[in-house]
């Protein structure tokens, strides 16, 4: 398998990468169209979906993402990721973009000023044993799933905050900083399936 890409523009990349090389699975930063087309899937970081999109843009990368995404190209986004990934994006910035692929809608910062970041022990479907660890820092909700979309977790209120359909994955939150790598080894295998 080519290894795995990480859009490393602006957020938490590094921490993606340190996740990879703890289950053993070769990674490579992506900032330019040949990056881009020498990795077998991207993961999309958190941080601000705003910065994110805007360097995406100047850097030439959106519109490749985009239909490369459309055309099956296996996608993994968390917090400002799965902001990145949805087809449609509420309390956004006037004119925000993102790449799309994921038949949902996501609310930014839906928790607010008075529950700015927290953790939180999730059950996610397909990954028994111990419940997974995440951690929530100005994290977007999904609000509304298409019918081709699966959710995989949600809060005890009933907060969807995990997603999927055949090759886009969508986390509001970051398993990449609580030492979780379950959920990047669900992708690793989904990129595997695409292949
Ligand atoms: N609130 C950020 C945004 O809108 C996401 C925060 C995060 O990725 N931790 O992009």
């Amino acid at each position: 398998m080519l290894p795995l890409g990480i859009l490393a523009l602006q957020g938490d990349f590094r921490e993606h990468g340190y996740t990879l090389d703890a289950i053993g699975v070769e990674s490579r930063q992506v900032r330019t169209l040949s990056d881009l087309e020498s990795v077998a899937g991207l993961i999309i970081p958190g941080g601000e979906s705003t910065v994110i999109a805007k360097l995406a843009r100047a850097y030439d990368l959106l519109e490749p993402i985009r239909e490369k995404i459309a055309n099956g190209f296996p996608a993994f986004g968390t917090c400002a990721g799965l902001i990145l990934l949805a087809d449609e994006i509420l309390d956004g910035i006037e004119g925000q973009e993102s790449f799309g692929g994921l038949d949902v809608s996501v609310r930014r910062n839906a928790f607010g000023n008075q529950l700015d970041s927290f953790e939180a022990e999730l059950d996610f479907v397909g990954i028994p044993g111990e419940p997974v660890k995440a951690a929530f820092i100005r994290a977007p909700i999904v609000e509304w799933v298409g019918s081709d979309v699966e959710v995989l977790s949600a809060l005890p209120d009933g907060r969807i905050v995990a997603v999927q359909n055949d090759h886009v994955l969508g986390l509001s939150f970051h398993p990449e900083v609580t030492g979780e790598t379950r959920i990047h080894q669900h992708f690793v295998s989904m990129v595997k399936r695409s292949n």
